[in-house]
């Protein structure tokens, strides 16, 4: 099992989905009775959902419109074919 130190270091690797099958239950093994680490990879966690959403969404525009903008795009060329 691996040492809080080891979690820390493949923390942001398991937001990435880099890990294999063994390490990301070694870690979930830690995760589940080390409740520092538990707080910590909470917070890798949140900062990776934040920045990733910043990555995807570059203009502050809600979903919905997009959503809408792709749908009337199929619509169009759903006329053409
Ligand atoms: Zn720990």
């Amino acid at each position: 099992m691996f040492r809080c130190s080891e979690v820390a270091e493949r923390a942001s690797l398991l937001m990435d989905g880099e890990l294999g099958f063994w390490p990301r239950l070694n870690i979930n093994l830690h995760l589940a009775m080390c409740p520092g680490c538990r707080a910590f990879v909470e917070q890798i966690r949140i900062t990776h959902d934040l920045t990733a959403r910043a990555d995807t969404t570059q203009d502050p525009v809600p979903s919905e419109d997009i959503n809408a903008a792709l749908e009337r795009r199929q619509m169009r060329s759903g006329w053409k074919t």
